[in-house]
């Protein structure tokens, strides 16, 4: 990657050293995960024994405490060898910094760690059948029962359902009218007795799957609980601006993968008796992509630096989270252009291009990414919806 302002001469290291790691061990298994529909669980481990697991979780929780802008480097560097590999990654640094905020330390201290090591995938399980953007509508019941909440009801298109081993649900402790202001957040292992998994046959990302979670009479101790009673959206929500600006960088990542080859790619080409690079028809959208690939990258890291300075950055995060997505579809669906018959057969580029549009609709869609930052423009009283 590229060194700028907020990439030091030590972040610049450790992205060699992840991308060397990337390249040796995950790249040379991205195209027949996508046909297993399975990642490497020994492969995540030597992830988390590196230490590119979640970085940026203090020490006082058993982290490195290395930042948000390090943890992005890491992701980069995985992205740009397998976008789905990289969702681990995602899973982990979103997770672990609402499990270390939010949950009871002798809960979640020992998944904390096996989460860092590698040995533990924590799911987020937020959107519903009945709808994804408007979040604080869910419906999913969760009733007190003494020492104990009871779950009932389904989750939807929840990343990994399948292949996880916790997750973080959000469920309705309060009634509907209460909207945001009646959701509870909580931790639930996987193997708990009444929980069921689906999977769906997914488009891209397919070695990390997405599923539903199915909850019947599904117990767990109120020790489980993250944040207060009624308060798990409006606290633990605050936690996905961080995987917005992560979500850009990974896929401005493939994204530049992408245009690395096809840079390489169109020199060699022939064409009319000359490389394909002597035609500005192929150079000039290639040029324009990569302006907008440095620029999006930039908006992102921003976000993430804000972040580790403690300022506000959800502005920052939103558009990291539609823009980066958006244009690495763009640029894939550009550089597949360039390499002509080649480019459609399965291949890196196709399975880069189905990966990448996962992330315009998982997390958050365009729409929904813009009104957040018109809400941080124009006020939120002035923007309802
Ligand atoms: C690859 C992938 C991974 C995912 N992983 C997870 C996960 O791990 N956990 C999880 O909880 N969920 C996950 N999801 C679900 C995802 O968060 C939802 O799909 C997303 O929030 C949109 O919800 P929806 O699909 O119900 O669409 P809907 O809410 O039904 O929206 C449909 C369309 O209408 C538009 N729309 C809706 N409301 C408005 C509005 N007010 N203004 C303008 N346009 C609007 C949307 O932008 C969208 O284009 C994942 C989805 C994908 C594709």
């Amino acid at each position: 990657m590229n060194p700028n302002p907020y990439i030091n001469e030590d972040l610049q290291a450790l992205a060699e050293t992840v991308r060397r790691f990337a390249d040796e061990k995950i790249k040379p298994g991205f195209l027949e995960r996508d046909k297993t529909r399975e990642f490497d669980r020994a492969l995540l481990r030597e992830m988390g024994e590196l230490g590119f697991i979640c970085p940026e979780v203090p020490e006082a929780f058993g982290g490195l405490g290395m930042g948000c802008v390090a943890a992005g480097v890491i992701h980069e560097e995985i992205a740009r060898a397998d976008l789905s590999f990289s969702y681990l990654n995602l899973l982990a640094s979103l997770n672990s910094q609402i499990l270390y905020k939010y949950g009871k330390p002798e809960v979640v201290r020992p998944w904390l760690d096996k989460i860092r090591e590698g040995r533990a995938i924590c799911a987020i399980a937020l959107t519903e059948p009945r709808g994804g953007s408007d979040a604080a509508n869910l419906r999913l019941r969760v009733e007190r029962d003494g020492d104990f909440y009871v779950i009932n009801g389904e989750k939807t298109s929840i990343s990994a359902a399948d292949q996880a081993d916790i997750t973080v649900v959000f469920g309705r402790t309060g009634t509907p009218e209460d909207g945001a202001h009646g959701v509870t957040a909580l931790l639930v292992p996987m193997d708990t007795p009444g929980l069921t998994t689906s999977r769906f046959d997914c488009h891209g990302q397919r070695s990390i799957g997405r599923g539903s979670i199915f909850f019947e009479n599904v117990r767990v101790p109120v020790s489980h609980r993250l944040g207060d009673e009624n308060k798990g959206f409006v606290q633990v929500m605050h936690g996905f601006d961080y995987s917005r600006s992560l979500i850009g960088l990974q896929c401005l990542a493939v994204a530049r993968a992408a245009l690395d080859e096809t840079w390489e790619y169109i020199t060699q080409r022939q064409a009319f008796g000359q490389p394909l690079s002597a035609f500005q028809g192929v150079t000039h959208p290639l040029a324009q992509y990569d302006t907008e690939v440095e620029g999006a990258r930039l908006v992102c890291l921003q976000g993430l630096w804000l972040k580790d300075q403690g300022l506000p950055h959800s502005a920052e995060a939103g558009m990291a989270k539609w823009w980066g997505p958006k244009l690495a579809y763009d640029v894939i669906h550009q550089c597949l252009l360039c390499f002509g018959h080649g480019g459609y057969d399965r291949g890196l580029m196709e399975q880069r291009l189905r990966d990448v549009l996962g992330f315009q609709i998982g997390d958050g869609t365009a729409q929904i990414m813009k009104t957040i930052i018109a809400r941080t423009r124009a006020g939120r009283k002035n923007v309802p919806a």
